[in-house]
C-alpha cells in the first residue's frame, strides 16, 4: 500500500481539524455577541431601576391620597361646626376658621406634592419606555445573533466529524512510526511535515531537489524521503 499520499492526506485532515477547532473558538467568543449580552445586562438594571423609583412613587401616592382624604374630613368637620348652629362665641368662631385656614394650607401642600410625583412618574415613565424599547430591540439582535453563531458552529461541528472521522480511519493504515515521523517533523515545519514534489523542487520550501533523491523518489517505493533543505518527507 502507498502510505506517503495517505501520509498526505492526514496532514490536509490535521490542519483543516486545526482549523475548524479554531473557527469554532472564535465563533463561541464572538465579540458582537459579548457586547449584547453586556448591553441587554445594561438595560435590564436600568428597567429593574425604573420599576423600584416607580413603585417608590407609587406608595408615596396613596400615602398623600390617605392623608388628603384625612384633610378633607377635618375641614368637613370644622365646615359643619360653622354651619349646624353650635358655635356659641365668637372666640370659637375664631378658632374655627384659624383650624380651616390652616388645613386648607396643609391640603394645598399634599396636593402640590401629588401633582409633583405625577410629573416624575410621567418622566420616569417615558425613559422607561424609552429604555424598554432598546432592550426589546437588543434581545431580538442578541436571539438572532445567537441562532446564527449556533448555525455556524453546527456547520463546523458537522465538518469536524467528517474530518474525525476520515482521520480516524487513515491513521489506522500507516504505520504508526510514519504517523509519528509526521506529526515530530510537522511540529518543527508550520505544520506542514510533508510536501508534493512539483517540478524537481519541494513543494514546500520550493528549492531543488538532487538527481538521485529524484531518482529515488521516481521509483515510487513506499520509503521516507527527506528533502535535503527542509527536512519535510517528499514524494511524488
Ligand atoms: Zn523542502
Amino acid at each position: 500500500m502507498a502510505y506517503l499520499p495517505l501520509l498526505f492526506r492526514i496532514q490536509e485532515l490535521l490542519n483543516q481539524r486545526k482549523l475548524l477547532l479554531k473557527s469554532i473558538a472564535d465563533a463561541e467568543k464572538n465579540s458582537d455577541l459579548t457586547e449584547l449580552k453586556s448591553r441587554k445586562t445594561e438595560y435590564e438594571g436600568k428597567l429593574a431601576s425604573f420599576n423600584r423609583k416607580l413603585a417608590s412613587i407609587q406608595k408615596s401616592q396613596q400615602q398623600l391620597n390617605l392623608e388628603l382624604k384625612a384633610c378633607d374630613a377635618k375641614i368637613l368637620r370644622e365646615e359643619t361646626k360653622l354651619y349646624d348652629g353650635s358655635v356659641i362665641n365668637a372666640r370659637e368662631l375664631t378658632q374655627i376658621q384659624m383650624k380651616l385656614a390652616e388645613y386648607a394650607n396643609h391640603k394645598r401642600q399634599i396636593e402640590e406634592q401629588i401633582l409633583k410625583l405625577m410629573e416624575d412618574e410621567e418622566k420616569l415613565s417615558d425613559l422607561k419606555a424609552k429604555i424598554a424599547k432598546s432592550e426589546r430591540i437588543c434581545r431580538h439582535k442578541l436571539t438572532s445573533l445567537t441562532e446564527e453563531v449556533k448555525g455556524k458552529i453546527l456547520e463546523y461541528q458537522f465538518e469536524l466529524n467528517g474530518c474525525e472521522a476520515e482521520l480516524n480511519e487513515l491513521t489506522a493504515k500507516v504505520p504508526e512510526e510514519w504517523f509519528e515521523k509526521l506529526e515530530k517533523i510537522a511540529r518543527s515545519h508550520q505544520g506542514i511535515g510533508i510536501a508534493r514534489i512539483k517540478a524537481g523542487c519541494c513543494g514546500a520550501c520550493h528549492v531543488s531537489l538532487s538527481e538521485s533523491l529524484l531518482q529515488k523518489a521516481k521509483r515510487g517505493e513506499d520509503i521516507l524521503l527527506t528533502c535535503e533543505n527542509c527536512g519535510r518527507l517528499i514524494f511524488y
